[in-house]
């Protein structure tokens, strides 16, 4: 066998342990890139009070607290606690504006996406894409409310990166893959990193597992492909929450990532048109996500830009990194549930297997002698092949 081997849905990739997992770094040497800036700003007719409906998230999260007396003004006050800054980490902070008509989350990923080019060793573009979908998942991840609650996200898309995919956890961890990582395209007509074209149009699904019941499933026409667009698309679409995103991932000439982070403000079902219009026309005349994270600024600092005028209020800051839950006892569950015929197979290969994981490149290998150990686990009780399969202990 030659070809790497996709495992279903399972995060994992099973190859000869004679293949090195590294990609062609010697295309990547060869081109340089010019930085990335970029805008993503979707907000347009969709951003009507009187389109929202169904699903209605809760204006009053956080540390709100206040009475509604006059009718008019909540009055929002975060615990100092919650916005220490943690130090050297990429975070998300939360907070509302107008008076809890519109919550408002931002984050800087610099680490993170830096995490996952070093895990792919993706060409710029797919980091851009993939960076923006990460930082998209832990801004999400972050409105999770339960414990245990998983959010992926899925863009498939007809363009060369062929899909890409997030899982984010109310924890602040992400990790994410993307479908090819080698792909080199012309800039776009603003000198960009073109990542629509990248992506192509295709489907953005959002998956919200739940540790008890039924996942949460939702799926969308990709609007551009260029990530914020489509985040905006999938809110407003899917969950009736008129929302801007911006979300943006700085390529340095050496690919390092030099910056990257984003924002999604949401309007609450109450929002004014008064507010409404401000955001609007501040979202015209901001800056791109990466210029002011280059600038130095942070992300309530960001916040305060988009929403000027609007009493901007921190109200939370949580820690947010790429960290992949692989293990070797995982990726053993993996082989058995490919079953005693294909176990088989691998061993008869009479080669090592080694197994890599698609979110984060570990790599684990297998003995021909752990094979057989696995194989007798998937054998059912009755059916086994006898003193040939040595029972694990
Ligand atoms: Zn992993």
């Amino acid at each position: 066998m030659g070809a790497a081997r996709r495992l279903g849905v399972s995060p994992l990739v099973c190859k000869p342990s004679t293949v090195s997992p590294g990609l062609s770094a010697g295309i990547i040497t060869q081109r340089e890139f010019p930085i990335e800036r970029t805008r993503h700003m979707s907000v347009d007719e969709d951003v009507r009070p009187e389109s929202t409906g169904g699903r209605t998230p809760d204006a009053a999260e956080g540390s709100a607290t206040g009475s509604q007396a006059d009718g008019v003004s909540l009055y929002y006050e975060a615990d100092p606690e919650d916005l220490v800054v943690p130090p050297d980490s990429d975070y998300v902070v939360r907070g509302v504006a107008a008076g809890g008509m519109v919550r408002a989350f931002a984050a800087t990923t610099r680490r993170t996406v830096q995490a996952a080019r070093d895990a792919h060793q993706s060409s710029p573009v797919v980091t851009a894409a993939l960076g923006r979908l990460l930082t998209a998942g832990a801004i999400m991840g972050s409105m999770v409310k339960d414990d245990g609650e998983l959010m992926t996200l899925t863009v498939r898309g007809d363009g060369p990166i062929g899909s890409l995919t997030v899982t984010a956890d109310s924890h602040g961890h992400v990790k994410g893959y993307p479908g090819n990582a080698d792909v080199w395209l012309p800039l776009n007509g603003s000198g960009k990193l073109d990542v629509g074209a990248a992506v192509g149009s295709g489907s953005l699904s959002v998956v919200q597992d739940v540790p008890w019941g039924e996942p949460y499933t939702s799926q969308i026409a990709l609007a551009t492909g260029e990530i914020g667009d489509d985040i905006a698309a999938y809110y407003a679409e899917s969950e009736q929450v008129p929302s801007a995103v911006g979300l943006g991932v700085l390529v340095d000439t050496d690919l390092s990532v030099r910056q990257a982070g984003g924002f999604i403000v949401q309007l609450m079902p109450d929002c004014d048109e008064g507010t409404i219009e401000r955001l609007e026309a501040n979202l015209g005349d901001v800056r791109s996500v990466t210029e002011m994270l280059d600038d130095g600024m942070s992300p309530e600092e960001i916040l305060g830009e988009v929403l000027r005028g609007l009493d901007f209020t921190p109200l939370r800051v949580s820690p947010t990194e790429f960290r992949c839950n692989c293990s070797r006892e995982r990726t053993e569950r993996v082989l058995i549930t490919l079953g005693a015929k294909e176990l088989q197979s691998l061993i008869d290969d009479g080669k090592p297997t080694e197994m890599v994981c698609n979110f984060c490149g570990s790599s684990y290998e297998f003995s021909v002698d752990e094979l057989r150990a696995l194989l007798a686990e998937a054998t059912p009780r009755g059916a086994r092949a006898g003193p040939d399969t040595p029972e694990r202990a």
